[in-house]
């Protein structure tokens, strides 16, 4: 079966899919997206997702092409047309095709839009969880604004690359005051001493992640202690546990940073807790 891409209102064969050379995102990276696990054919955090997708375009000035309910409808459809069940489902919206100006285009140029789905093997996953990856911190380079999620990515790619080089699975960002970020796709977590959760406050310095938004609610409903405060890269040396969040990625448990063992450098039960019941839609009830 080939892979199936919605364009612009068109479901068409994935490598024969494409927009102009004019695409302002291929121009400028003028555009958002949306990363949506499919957990059991259903799109998890879905409206998280949307909610997020909507807060980007209003702060980039960027019209969606389609409300909701028909952005729904669609989602739904590639999902089904793909035949994906455990997956992820990608969406991107550029500002539209034009004459190359950095000035926005005349207000009826009409957005692009582009959902595609691929399957992932949760098998996988959870045996990468149990095993737990490295992390390499490195200087933050990014743009001021990394709380909208542009497709606008290169710091990250070079973060990724340069953490692959080095053998680890992400690289945590780290401000010029010392403190982490987030990781270059995906947010950044500690254990400490105490057996306290800490975690970036959702400020303009990170994407606020859907995954982080349900893990906190998790947390509180387990009575874990949870601190949203900036933590350094010396505090999670000395951390418990450490791990990384995202739709793709779920929770998964950090074991060394920058070549030192975490805890005991095996993956920790709270990183493990919180993954076991990350879907479980009573998990995050109080
Ligand atoms: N931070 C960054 C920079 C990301 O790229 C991502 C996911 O792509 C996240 C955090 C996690 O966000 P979410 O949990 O919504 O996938």
């Amino acid at each position: 079966m080939s892979r199936v891409a919605y364009v612009n209102g068109r479901y068409l064969r994935h490598a024969e899919a494409g927009v102009s050379i004019d695409d302002r995102a291929f121009l400028f990276s003028d555009g958002i997206y949306e990363v949506i696990e499919v957990f059991d054919g259903a799109l998890f955090d879905e409206a998280g997702h949307l909610d997020r997708l909507a807060r980007s375009a209003a702060e980039l000035r960027l019209n969606l092409p389609m409300g909701e309910a028909a952005l729904k409808f669609v989602l739904r459809e590639v999902v089904a047309r793909n035949r994906v069940r455990f997956g992820h489902v990608y969406l991107q919206v550029t500002r539209g095709a034009a004459r190359r100006e950095h000035y926005f285009p005349s207000p009826g140029t009409p957005p692009n839009l582009v959902i595609t789905a691929r399957p992932h093997d949760p098998v996988a996953g959870d045996a990468k969880a149990r095993k737990g990856i490295e992390v390499i911190t490195l200087p933050d380079i990014r743009w001021k604004r990394p709380d909208i999620k542009t497709v606008s990515l290169l710091p990250n790619v070079l973060a990724k690359q340069q953490a692959k080089e080095a053998g680890a699975g992400e690289a945590w960002l780290v401000g010029a005051d010392g403190f982490i970020t987030e990781g270059a796709s995906s947010n950044a977590w500690i254990v400490d001493a105490e057996g306290s959760l800490i975690t970036h406050p959702a400020d303009s310095s990170i994407l606020c992640g859907i995954t982080r938004t349900r893990l906190l609610a998790i947390a509180r409903a387990k009575a874990i202690r949870v601190i949203e405060r900036a933590f350094t890269v010396a505090e999670t040396y000395a951390a418990r546990e450490a791990f990384i969040s995202g739709a793709t990625t779920l929770v998964l448990p950090v074991v060394r940073v920058d070549g030192r063992m975490i805890g005991d450098g095996a993956p920790g039960p709270t990183a493990l807790g919180l993954r076991a019941v990350f879907h479980d839609p009573v998990a995050s009830l109080g």
